[in-house]
């Protein structure tokens, strides 16, 4: 499958090992989830940042049954909203602390980005985030 233009720039971001945020050239505000124009200022003149990858744990569950088609392969595993530094939030895979174990984290952790290593940012192209050592 062909990878949409509007997140081909963020996928390539993580095969590198990095977590990009768009950014609006005019207004200089971040947006995330990608858009094509900004929605504080109507500009379609976006960029990506680098984000410093430091976020809170908003919330999070973890999936040990019942994964949606294409993702069975992959259980268990555990999705959170992570409010990162910059003002932003998304939607990101949870590092387990403990084989196939997540109970260390709380909603509130300190998290931080892990780079998905570029074999695994191509078969599943999404940030993931551990707890923060803080
Ligand atoms: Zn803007």
């Amino acid at each position: 499958m062909k990878t949409p233009r509007i997140v081909s720039e963020f996928r390539a971001g993580l095969g590198q090992g990095e977590l990009l945020i768009q950014n609006c050239n005019s207004c200089g505000k971040p947006n995330m989830w990608p858009r094509y124009a900004c929605p504080h200022c109507q500009s379609d003149d976006l960029g990506w940042a680098k984000s410093s990858g430091k976020g809170t744990l908003h919330s999070f569950c973890v999936l040990r049954q019942g994964a949606p088609e294409g993702f069975d392969g992959d259980l268990p595993y555990a999705i959170g909203v992570v409010k990162l530094d910059e003002g932003v939030q998304l939607l990101a895979r949870l590092e387990a602390s403990a084989p196939d174990d997540w109970s260390a984290y709380s909603c509130d952790d300190r998290v931080e980005f892990v780079a998905p290593g570029a074999a695994e940012a191509q078969r599943r192209p999404c940030a993931i985030f551990r707890r923060a050592a803080d």
